[in-house]
């Protein structure tokens, strides 16, 4: 995301809107973008250096580690913010800079199941073993209820 200086007013400008993925070469880690990312960023030149304050989100595909399945997740970065001097050029690239805390916010050992909206299946799996004695209590209850079913017959 290029950012020319001249279009900066004085007080400075508030930018929101989509930019192309920038972590494409993770697609062989298995992070694939699974759409633009989306930025709202305010945006000011003051005494020779700029800065940006704003938030970042990158909706990516990744692998559960539990289960192996693949899910969307959202990276937000909800305090991107830059202060750098500027030293000639009219344009300014934002784009390494949001790069890099996207892949800050990267989850290092992603699990489908980290926001609730879903149960990993690996967690599912664990489930039914340490419940494997409940269900067969619940069993013999119904085998109990059955019997009393029979006995009022
Ligand atoms: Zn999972």
């Amino acid at each position: 995301m290029k950012v020319h200086l001249k279009q900066i007013p004085p007080e400075g400008v508030h930018l929101e809107g989509e930019e192309d993925c920038l972590i494409p070469d993770l697609e062989s880690e298995g992070v694939r973008c699974a759409g633009p990312m989306r930025y709202q960023i305010d945006i000011g030149v003051a005494e020779g250096s700029l800065w940006a304050n704003g938030s970042l989100k990158q909706p990516v595909e990744l692998t559960c580690v539990g289960c192996l399945e693949k899910f969307v997740h959202e990276i937000k970065v909800p305090a991107f913010a830059v202060h750098t001097e500027l030293h000639g050029p009219e344009t300014v690239d934002l784009s390494p800079l949001m790069r890099e805390d996207v892949l800050l916010n990267l989850p290092a050992h992603p699990r489908c199941d980290r926001e609730g909206g879903r149960v990993c299946r690996s967690a599912k799996t664990a489930e039914n073993e340490t419940t494997k004695e409940e269900r067969a209590a619940k069993r013999q209850h119904d085998w109990g209820k059955l019997d009393k079913l029979k006995l009022r017959r």
